[in-house]
């Protein structure tokens, strides 16, 4: 049985990407967009700014008020998409009720586009073409290659259908000629969608519509909830029983959400490179691809 812990595979991304950073005239910058104050936003933004300071890349956090107008974020948006020294572009969701967070998210230049849910970088990605894909849906393709995990001919069952979850997930998974299925709130007869699937994404925000004993020992787990649980953080299957035993599975924490943190540093240095000094990327990508091999 294998825990798909993400530390090793960051350790050696973050490695190259310091030396990478260290080569380059100036830092890659992200710009993250925070409205309001939704606590576990806060909590998100602060690990992706420690993890961009980490290597070398400068962020700038734009703190916004939960009162501001629909207009001055795309203002801010606008004047972002033009300045040369922005590479990337977030804004954190989710965004308080009066804004209309499509529209604020297809004005996101599509090359500073570093979440990947800029249309038109949704689109390319359905098409597997040159893309930023999502951050989530990223870093479970690189944990499952780093861990020689190939999704050739498998059943994978991703539980979840949200743009920016669950259906990234399921066509990065059909990328890699995997049969996919996809359950949501109004799927039927989910059990016995999870005794076929030889692997389960779980993104489905709930706490245990799956559980451990539903799973066996052939099966793997990638677990992208997560929740807070009698004060523990857990995933949607909550924590596995020691006695339990399947082919692989990611812990929560140290699993999936680390990798989605980890591939957004890929995603703003994709974005830096191709701005920059286009060309130079696809060497690049090899690389870090390399790095999971
Ligand atoms: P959403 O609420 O947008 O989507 C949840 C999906 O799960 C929906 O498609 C919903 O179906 C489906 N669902 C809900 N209940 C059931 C059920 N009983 N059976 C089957 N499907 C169900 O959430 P997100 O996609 O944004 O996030 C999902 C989870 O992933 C959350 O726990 C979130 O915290 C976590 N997350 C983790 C990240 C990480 O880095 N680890 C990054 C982003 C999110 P329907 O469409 O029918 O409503």
């Amino acid at each position: 049985m294998i825990c798909l812990r993400a530390k090793p595979l960051i350790e050696k991304t973050q490695e190259y990407l310091v030396k990478l950073r260290r080569s380059l005239n100036q830092a890659p910058r992200l710009d993250v967009l925070l409205i309001g104050n939704h606590e576990a936003s806060a909590i998100y933004v602060g690990r992706k700014k420690q993890a961009a300071q980490d290597i070398g890349i400068d962020v700038v956090i734009h703190h916004i008020s939960d009162h501001a107008s629909q207009d001055h974020v795309e203002k801010l948006i606008s004047m972002l998409n033009n300045e040369s020294n922005c590479s990337g572009i977030l804004l954190q969701l989710p965004l308080p009720a009066h804004f209309n967070v499509m529209k604020l998210l297809t004005l996101i230049d599509p090359a500073k586009d570093v979440d990947g849910f800029h249309p038109l970088n949704k689109g390319n990605h359905l098409d597997n073409f040159a893309a930023f894909v999502p951050c989530t849906a990223l870093g479970v393709s690189r944990l499952l290659k780093f861990y020689n995990i190939n999704l050739q001919s498998k059943n994978v069952l991703v539980l979840g259908r949200s743009a920016i979850v669950g259906k990234p997930l399921a066509i990065e998974s059909l990328h890699q000629n995997a049969t996919v299925t996809i359950a949501h709130s109004a799927t039927k007869n989910l059990p016995d969608l999870v005794k076929q699937a030889d692997i389960i994404m779980s993104a489905t925000g709930h706490f245990g519509v799956i559980q451990w004993d539903q799973v066996h020992e052939h099966q793997i787990i990638i677990d992208v909830g997560i929740h807070r649980h009698n004060g523990d953080i857990v995933g949607d299957l909550g924590k596995k029983p020691a006695e339990k035993i399947v082919a692989a599975y990611t812990p929560v924490p140290g699993g999936v959400g680390a990798m989605t943190v980890n591939s957004l540093m890929y995603n703003i240095f994709k974005a830096y490179c191709l701005q920059k000094q286009s060309g130079c990327w696809a060497d690049i990508a090899q690389s870090i691809d390399a790095l999971t091999l």
